[in-house]
């Protein structure tokens, strides 16, 4: 996922109290920050790429391999400036995405988590919160998108043991946007099909910070 947008052009909606918050410097930190040293970055697929719009491959081999594709996942999600990225994302069909990301209260949370399955909401956390939603595979480009401001996701880590991760605000709306991704869905597949419209407009007349896969 993208990181939140300032809007400085014309799109008429307002979130000038989100960019504040997430200029405040995170008070606490939740996972650990990752060995760059090993990862390389690769280039970011984009919509339209067949491998982001499928179902992932169910991860079974807890290997070095899973391993060193965590490491450049890692690197990749830093060099393209996001928040979280999901394997399909670097062209990879597996099941795993990580993430260092922000919630509402400036805590960072970081991680990786293989094979995840967003949890039911219980009844009393259904809060739909109007967020603004960037992908680093819809280059440049933002939309308003409600979602849940909670979510919890379980799976395993890269060793195989079970683990289930659970955030509010910001980093609930990537623990499901990261989720989508590898079930085959972009955030702009949830959204109006003006909206969509507008997204893939907004993507055709931007370039994107960070080098891409091109399309055939
Ligand atoms: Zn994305």
């Amino acid at each position: 996922m993208a990181e939140q947008h300032e809007h400085t052009h014309d799109h008429d909606h307002d979130h000038d109290h989100e960019a504040e918050s997430a200029e405040q410097a995170p008070v606490k930190v939740i996972g650990e920050e990752p060995d760059l040293s090993k990862g390389t970055a690769r280039p970011i697929t984009v919509v339209g790429n067949p491998v982001l719009h499928r179902e992932c491959k169910i991860v079974t081999a807890f290997d070095e391999e899973l391993s060193a594709l965590i490491d450049d996942m890692f690197v990749s999600m830093y060099a393209a400036a996001g928040v979280g990225l999901a394997a399909n994302q670097i062209g990879v069909d597996a099941k795993v995405f990580v993430y260092d990301c922000p919630d509402d209260n400036n805590v960072r949370h970081i991680g990786h988590i293989i094979n995840p399955v967003l949890e039911d909401l219980p009844v009393d956390r259904r809060t739909l919160d109007d967020g603004n939603e960037g992908c680093l595979s819809v280059p440049t480009a933002y939309a308003e998108l409600p979602r849940p401001d909670f979510a919890a996701v379980t799976g395993q880590d890269k060793d195989g043991n079970p683990i289930r991760v659970e955030g509010t605000g910001f980093f609930a709306r990537c623990l499901q946007h990261e989720t989508d991704h590898l079930n085959g869905y972009l955030y702009i597949d949830r959204l109006s099909k003006r909206d969509r419209k507008d997204a893939l407009r907004q993507m055709a007349e931007g370039t994107a910070s960070y080098a891409t896969v091109p399309n055939d």
